[in-house]
């Protein structure tokens, strides 16, 4: 991958564009993982990230696939990283061995808990309470890139909107370098979000995460999960048509086509594609940038 860092590439007037995946399963999901990364390819993206099982699981696939990635492709992999189930000691391992596997960008999260991201949360007794905490031990060992999660419309504990941007400051003082955004609908929450940051005299960039409706039950679980409202005007368009897969599919790349559009035009640094492993979707909305010329 090109010479330039991640956080300059954030930092550079072109848009950059970001896949993420997560850790399959079995041999099989892999075999579909390796295909779509090989699909996606071309499109020469700033970086992929890899997420980190659910619940801390999965790990060794995580440092595996990114590590393949970074030895044997073109892209720069970005693994992402949390504090669940894990003792600090055990969360310095991995992060040393991403180090050894040529991963020298992580995502500095806490993940959600095991009962769920609607579960409370509670620390492991010989691990670390927050992500910022995280992010301080990965700035401690040096050699990373890193970034951090944020939330347009608020992480679902936070107190307030307000403080949620006072913690994502806290995280670019404490040594993150770049946030990319949970799923969201509305141009103007990530907007806000900026505001918000930026009003507190925070310049890091913030990379809007994109994941189109293709099955829409599927969407709604995920938004419900994570605290993002499916606001009123995007389900009066896919409602009446949800028990026709092909036309939801249609109207779910048009409306993200067009929120990607909306991003850039307010001067988002990027687009980052939640991928869910398959790349045909992606394609078809990164053809429609490309063809207005925006990415
Ligand atoms: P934190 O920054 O620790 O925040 C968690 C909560 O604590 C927030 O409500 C915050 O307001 C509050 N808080 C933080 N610091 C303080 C403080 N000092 N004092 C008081 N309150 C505080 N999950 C996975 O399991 N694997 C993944 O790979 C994964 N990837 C993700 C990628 C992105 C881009 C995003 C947006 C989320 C991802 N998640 C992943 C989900 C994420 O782990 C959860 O949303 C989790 O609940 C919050 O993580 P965080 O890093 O924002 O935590």
């Amino acid at each position: 991958h090109e010479a330039t860092s991640l956080v300059a590439a954030l930092r550079a007037p072109s848009p950059t564009c970001s896949f993420e995946f997560f850790p399959p399963k079995d041999d099989e999901g892999e075999a579909v993982l390796w295909q779509t990364i090989a699909d996606l390819e071309p499109l020469q993206p700033t970086f992929v990230s890899v997420t980190y099982g659910a619940g801390g699981t999965s790990q060794e696939r995580t440092v595996r696939i990114t590590g393949r990635i970074a030895g044997q492709t073109s892209m720069r992999p970005v693994g992402h990283l949390t504090l669940v189930g894990q003792t600090r000691g055990e969360i310095e391992t991995v992060l040393k061995q991403y180090a050894a596997a040529g991963v020298d960008n992580v995502l500095a999260l806490r993940g959600d808990p095991k009962g769920g991201p609607r579960a409370p949360w509670e620390p492991h007794p010989d691990g670390m309470t927050y992500a910022i905490d995280l992010v301080e031990l990965a700035a401690d060992l040096g050699g990373f890139e890193i970034g951090v999660a944020a939330f347009p419309e608020g992480h679902p504990d936070a107190e307030s909107i307000e403080h949620d941007a006072e913690i994502l400051v806290a995280k670019a003082n404490a040594g993150a370098q770049y946030a990319i955004t949970q799923l969201f609908f509305r141009a103007e929450d990530y907007f806000g979000l900026v505001e918000r940051v930026r009003a507190r005299g925070c310049d890091i960039p913030i990379v809007p995460g994109i994941m189109p409706i293709l099955n829409f039950a599927q969407v709604a679980r995920m938004a419900e999960l994570s605290g993002a409202e499916m606001p009123r005007e995007v389900l009066e368009q896919i409602e009446p048509i949800q028990e026709d897969k092909a036309a939801v599919r249609a109207k779910g790349i048009e409306l993200a086509t067009q929120l990607c559009r909306d991003l850039l035009a307010g001067g988002a640094p990027g687009l980052h594609f939640i991928t869910l492993n398959r790349s045909k979707a992606t394609r078809e909305i990164f053809e429609a940038l490309r063809a207005d010329g925006l990415v």
